[in-house]
């Protein structure tokens, strides 16, 4: 296998100590060093970075990137062209390469973005981010990847985090691992426990946040019975102005972003972190982009209520607060007839929209569970279709929709269960169902506002 080493060298620069913050510095550049097993013939395209990723640019570089091999600089070219949400930049070589390829390149940091956080800025204390913005990917295949850090420059106990663990780290992955990832360094605090890790900068509020997330990451990782891979939550502080908290995830990682401290509400961080790990698991082939959305997101919107509260780390009142508001998402939706695709579409031009196949998938599946146990007398639930789903995506990538018709359809019918999602699917409203919390949650029929139109709405209410 072609191997990749990569040695990261963050910098450092003293600032003036502020309010109640524990650290006196930040990581202003890095230094990025790539030793490729790689070997590109004339007019090949030797990598490719990012030149936009949705609307994050490349970080920007001292210099150009510095292409090399045994027989000294590599002469290169570059074309752009725009693939879905990036811009992507291919560097082709002008002759053909000889040995191992260095690319090295010096990163000059802004301050850490909002969300997506695809880009890498500096914070207090530190710096964070993902490789969307910063790193390559290479020609189609599976690669030996070695991640190393040189933190000799950081204050003492100053490391470097990868989203697979700190430190020196050999892995194997696809061609865009180093993108599809994260990394934080600097003066950073964390929680460990087993192959989970949590890391932050520069914040005392986080470490009980970071318990109760080692919690849920241990909980789910055996019901979904992972196979013992690391798990980690990185925490970026950013000073840009950003309505609300929320996160980004990646490869076996979650970025966590916060503005302000009443961003770091512990019970609605719980439903926030049980969201987010689920998709560790949950997977399903989404293409073209939305056909399966209900489903990924749906689950982990499923599960991110339901195993809190057999956990019992969230109150009764704590649940129907968080399910309530949720109905008033997906209810009170000016886009609620909307369907699947066009959802799909439209992600990230329009916040409603974009919304929809969570709620929708949310309450439908509380449904499906209903109907499984009623027609199987309560000995069956939502969660054997589930596992026998994840079972077999594990063979077969391609698992969709219609496993999900055989598996659900086998306990109401395959017909019928067609027959639903072409009503969801297609923007009938889904009337959810309450059995999965086996009696501790009720529901009422009620009328609310549409956002926008201000018309009425069916609006269901939990207590
Ligand atoms: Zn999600």
């Amino acid at each position: 296998m072609k191997k990749i080493y990569t040695l990261l060298t963050p910098l450092w620069e003293e600032m003036e100590q502020d309010g109640d913050s524990l650290v006196s510095g930040r990581i202003p550049a890095l230094d990025v060093s790539i030793q490729a097993e790689i070997v590109a013939e004339k007019e090949e395209i030797i990598f490719a970075v990012n030149e936009v990723t949705i609307f994050k640019p490349f970080t920007k570089t001292e210099k150009e990137i510095s292409i090399s091999d045994e027989e000294g600089m590599v002469p290169y070219h570059k074309e752009s062209i725009q693939e879905g949400y990036i811009k992507s930049g291919k560097y082709i070589a002008d002759r053909k390469t000889i040995g191992t390829v260095v690319i090295s390149y010096r990163l000059l940091l802004e301050p850490a973005g909002r969300n997506p956080v695809f880009d890498l800025g500096w914070e207090r204390g530190g710096m964070t981010g993902s490789g969307m913005t910063f790193m390559p990917s290479f020609q189609e295949g599976t690669y030996e990847y070695t991640m190393n850090w040189n933190v000799s420059h950081l204050p003492e106990g100053g490391k470097g985090v990868w989203s697979f663990g700190e430190g020196k780290i050999t892995r194997t992955g696809n061609e865009g691992l180093l993108k599809t990832t994260f990394y934080t360094a600097g003066q950073l605090d964390c929680v460990k426990f087993g192959k989970f890790g949590y890391y932050w900068l520069d914040n005392e509020a986080i470490l009980p946040l970071a318990v109760t997330a080692s919690q849920i990451f241990a909980y789910e990782s055996r019901f979904f019975k992972d196979e013992g891979e690391s798990y980690n939550i990185f925490s970026r502080h950013t000073a840009a102005a950003e309505q609300r908290a929320g996160g980004t995830a990646l490869t076996r990682s979650y970025m966590y972003l916060y503005k302000d401290k009443e961003q770091l509400d512990p019970s609605w961080i719980k439903f926030l972190f049980a969201h987010e790990i689920v998709h560790n698991w949950i997977k399903m082939k989404n293409e073209p982009f939305g056909t399966n959305t209900w489903y990924i997101e749906g689950m982990a919107e499923y599960y991110s209520a339901l195993l809190p509260w057999r956990m019992g780390i969230i109150t009764k009142e704590e649940l129907v607060k968080e399910l309530n508001k949720r109905a008033v998402q997906y209810y009170e939706n000016p886009r609620i007839a909307c369907t699947d695709m066009e959802a799909g579409g439209n992600l990230m031009s329009d916040s409603e929209m974009t919304r929809i196949p969570y709620g929708r998938g949310f309450f439908y599946l509380m449904h499906a569970d209903g109907m499984i146990r009623k027609a199987t007398h309560g000995k069956h639930t939502l969660d054997d279709v589930m596992q026998r789903l994840l079972e077999e995506e594990k063979n077969n990538p391609d698992t969709g929709n219609d496993e999900w018709f055989r598996e659900y359809g086998a306990y109401i019918t395959e017909e019928l269960a067609r027959m639903e999602y072409d009503n969801f699917s297609n923007g009938k409203e889904v009337i959810p169902d309450v059995s999965c919390f086996e009696g501790a949650v009720s529901m009422v029929k009620t009328t609310g506002k549409q956002r926008e139109t201000d018309k009425p709405c069916v609006l269901w209410r939990f207590v």
